[in-house]
């Protein structure tokens, strides 16, 4: 039977390449919606292949023009975070693929929560600033998560054959991020340029200073602490370069369950789309003897003094991971435009972090109201 799958982010790095899987199984899945923040001449290019009932850009503008630029074609064009949350939430919808980036895809993961049906969620940031709160909502309307970062995925493969209880410890693989080998003392001198292209994933700008930090990372254990209701001493982050293995599960017996492949972000995203089946892929086999070694070390706390933030936040949860995302976006965006150096984006984080009163047990517009905050707390730290 056909899924209508809807991707939210559909024009970036993993939105792209989950459309690839949907092409490559034409007689599994179907475009029902496509949305994307303002990209519209690659949005009008995909609506005109794929013609899906529905699409929106977030950016007005950018929706006008998409109007304007399919006329005729019969998709439907909604515009503004209503019009994203729209096809996220449409009736009749089977998967939606959360890919858009950072904080902004809160709402349409809600509203794709709230609709029920699987969620295949590659926007970290959701979890890390709502876990408990997206995790209620699924609860509640019977919909399913399926965590599309490749380590999560990894950890959430394994135990479809495993008893939950029976887990002891997940380690989370991290490739280290470009400046992996760069030596203390030259960090302050680092600039965006230097952190692209990144060495084993491809992605988006701000992700790959998020990977050149390893916020990504501290994200990532956020996002493990709610995907698998794990105390935060019982993730570990091991830096390990190849990005082969992407994590492993350890058991109450001493047996450790690894997750291996290629890094190809496609092999997450069509095992989301298809769960709990799996399709054939094209991929090129896996092929240990090409790889020659792996390499797994401890990462560096003096270097990379995010990631302890991510193991803080789970920790502490409330509203510190609305902060944790708000603050670091912010952040890098200072460190973008060449306004602060390398080294001061995790110690701003950080200094927010400290000065954030955390509202146990938030809801939605507690979450709003601390991500506004953080936002806040950031500009008035660097001005
Ligand atoms: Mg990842």
């Amino acid at each position: 039977m056909l899924r209508n799958v809807a991707i939210l982010g559909s024009t970036g790095s993993i939105g792209t390449q989950a459309l690839a899987v949907v092409e490559e199984h034409p007689e599994e899945f179907r475009v029902c919606g496509l949305a994307a923040r303002s990209s519209w001449r690659a949005l009008a290019r995909q609506v005109r292949s794929h013609r899906p009932p529905v699409a929106a850009l977030a950016d007005p503008a950018a929706a006008a023009a998409l109007s304007r630029e399919i006329a005729g074609v019969g998709t439907e064009v909604l515009s503004g975070e209503e019009g994203v949350c729209e096809v996220a939430g449409r009736p009749g919808t089977d998967v939606v693929v959360q890919a858009m980036a950072g904080a902004a895809g809160l709402p349409a993961s809600v509203a794709a929560l709230e609709r029920g049906g699987l969620l295949a969620l590659a926007n970290k940031e959701s979890m890390v600033l709502a876990g408990s709160v997206l995790l209620g909502i699924a609860a509640r309307t019977g919909a399913r998560i399926v965590p599309v970062d490749s380590e999560h995925s990894g950890v959430f493969q394994v135990l479809q054959s495993s008893r939950r209880e029976d887990l002891s410890r997940v380690v989370l693989t991290a490739s280290g991020g470009p400046f992996r080998d760069v030596p203390a003392f030259l960090f302050d001198v680092l600039a965006a340029r230097h952190a692209f292209p990144h060495p084993s994933w491809r992605m988006g700008e701000r992700m790959t200073i998020d990977s050149a930090t390893l916020m990504n990372k501290a994200f990532e254990v956020v996002e493990a602490r709610w995907f698998f209701d794990l105390a935060p001493e019982r993730i570990e982050v091991v830096v390990h370069p190849e990005s082969v293995v992407h994590s492993m599960v350890e058991f109450h017996d001493g047996s450790v369950l690894a997750q291996l492949g290629w890094p190809d972000m496609r092999v997450p995203i069509r095992y989301a789309l298809s769960f709990p089946r799996r399709f054939a892929s094209e991929a090129p086999h896996f092929d240990p003897s090409r790889l020659g070694r792996l390499t797994f070390e401890a990462p560096d706390p003096e270097r990379f003094p995010a990631l302890s933030l991510g193991f803080r936040v789970a920790r502490e949860g409330g509203t510190l991971g609305a902060v944790l995302t708000a603050a670091n976006e912010e952040a890098v965006g200072l460190f973008l435009a060449g306004r602060i150096p390398f080294p001061k984006i995790a110690r701003l984080v950080e200094t927010v972090l400290s000065r954030h009163v955390s509202f146990k047990e938030p809801g939605l517009a507690e979450i709003r109201r601390a991500d506004r905050w953080a936002r806040e707390e950031i500009a008035a730290c660097s001005a």
